[in-house]
């Protein structure tokens, strides 16, 4: 669990409430089926406070009883679960060529998952606000339909997203400065839910943590499409820095003198690794702006141990290796996962990344840093986009009854 606030907790009555309501769900999502005394056991709360707080919960329908059950002593205990049905959480991204939407409900399991293609790289931001508000509402309309409440939802851009929802740079769909958010409520109509606007690979890395099983406290989720995002979670906190623009990993210039970067660098890792690299490489006659197909097509050669791709993949799995040794060497991460279009082909980046990064780490075995393929592939941000949602409520922001 990523955990955000560190200072003082105010201290009345209404917010030790609240703060002692999200206790109980959090102790339910990481232990549940339980009882109300085993949660008064894990949790140090007394029995009857509770018992006045697993009611609140129910009323709410955040929790409910799924039946009896013999405790330790003998005596039956009615055991309780986070309730999912009557709520939803929606994540949504935006790439170069696919928009997805995930809905969670708030046990966190998938209720949708839709990919789109999507003309990132040649539509205006104002043809892509449209969209997104478009896949929006079919996503918000099918949760109506389910009788469900959105809890809130939640946008991933491949770029730097300041704390107001302001997309300031994201050169590889050409946006710079696009109040994101606000257009999206006016296009929405003002909903009811909140909606927050963050950076894909904050998402990304965010699902990571809740469902990709890695079990760790330090992690870095790289996406993979036109551009190489990172989310970092550094001691289980979310490293975002001083203006939230921290995770800028596609950027980091390793070639002096290197190919242009949509950036209007040169020598950057995405324009040495992104998949506009890869396809490049692989793919040399290849035609048409949307990757899946492309990828498929390199997946489908490297299997057929092609040379030109197997050469291609070796090279970027090289680059790779090369800049997530600087992460490494910062950082020290337990796991490095390879999201996006980087999932399918991470068989052949892999080893001669992992062989890059211990050549470079200045730790003995790149200091137990792995890469790892993502579990979550292209649709990890928009997961991890609802799966903020679910963060809120686990941090006390409950709907009310
Ligand atoms: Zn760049």
């Amino acid at each position: 669990m990523i955990t955000k606030h560190s200072g003082p907790q105010p201290a009345d009555f209404a917010d030790v409430r609240a703060t002692n309501l999200a206790v109980v769900l959090r102790h339910l999502r990481l232990n549940a089926p339980c009882s109300r005394a085993d949660i008064a056991a894990g949790t140090g709360l007394n029995k009857a406070t509770v018992s006045s707080l697993v009611t609140d919960l129910i009323e709410r329908r955040l929790v409910r009883e799924v039946g009896m059950t013999e405790n330790r002593i003998g005596r039956p205990a009615t055991m309780l679960v986070l309730d999912g049905s009557p709520y939803a959480a929606i994540g949504l991204e935006v790439n170069a060529d696919y928009l997805t939407a995930v809905a969670l409900d708030l046990a966190g399991e998938r209720l949708l998952s839709w990919r789109r293609s999507f003309t990132g790289t040649t539509s205006s931001p104002g043809q892509a606000i449209a969209s997104l508000a478009a896949l929006a509402k079919r996503a918000v309309g099918k949760m109506a339909r389910e009788q469900r409440r959105v809890l809130g939802l939640t946008v991933g851009v491949p770029g730097l997203v300041d704390p107001d929802g302001v997309v300031s740079l994201a050169p590889n769909i050409g946006w710079e400065g696009v109040d994101l958010r606000k257009s999206l409520l006016s296009a929405l109509n003002d909903p009811a839910y909140p909606l927050l606007v963050d950076n894909d690979a904050n998402l990304a890395v965010m699902a990571e943590q809740r469902f990709g099983g890695h079990g760790v406290a330090n992690l870095v989720a790289l996406t993979g499409g036109a551009g190489i995002g990172a989310g970092i979670v550094a001691d289980n906190r979310l490293l975002r820095g001083a203006r939230g623009f921290a995770g800028e990993f596609g950027h980091l210039p390793l070639v002096a003198d290197g190919p242009a970067c949509a950036c209007g660098r040169r020598g950057c890792l995405e324009a040495l690794a992104g998949l506009g690299a890869i396809i490049k490489q692989a793919l040399p006659d290849a035609e048409g702006t949307e990757f899946g197909p492309h990828v498929d097509e390199i997946h489908r050669l490297a299997k057929a141990a092609d040379q030109r791709v197997l050469q291609a993949l070796s090279v970027t799995g090289q680059h790779l290796g090369h800049a997530i040794s600087l992460v490494a060497n910062l950082l020290n991460p337990s796991v490095v996962t390879l999201g996006g279009y980087f999932t399918v082909l991470a068989p052949w980046l892999i080893p001669d990344a992992s062989r890059e990064l211990v050549a470079r780490s200045v730790a003995a075995d790149a200091g137990g840093t792995r890469i790892v393929a993502s579990a979550l592939d292209v649709s990890a941000a928009a997961a991890g986009g609802a799966s903020r949602v679910l963060d809120a409520i686990d941090e006390g922001v409950l709907p009310t009854p």
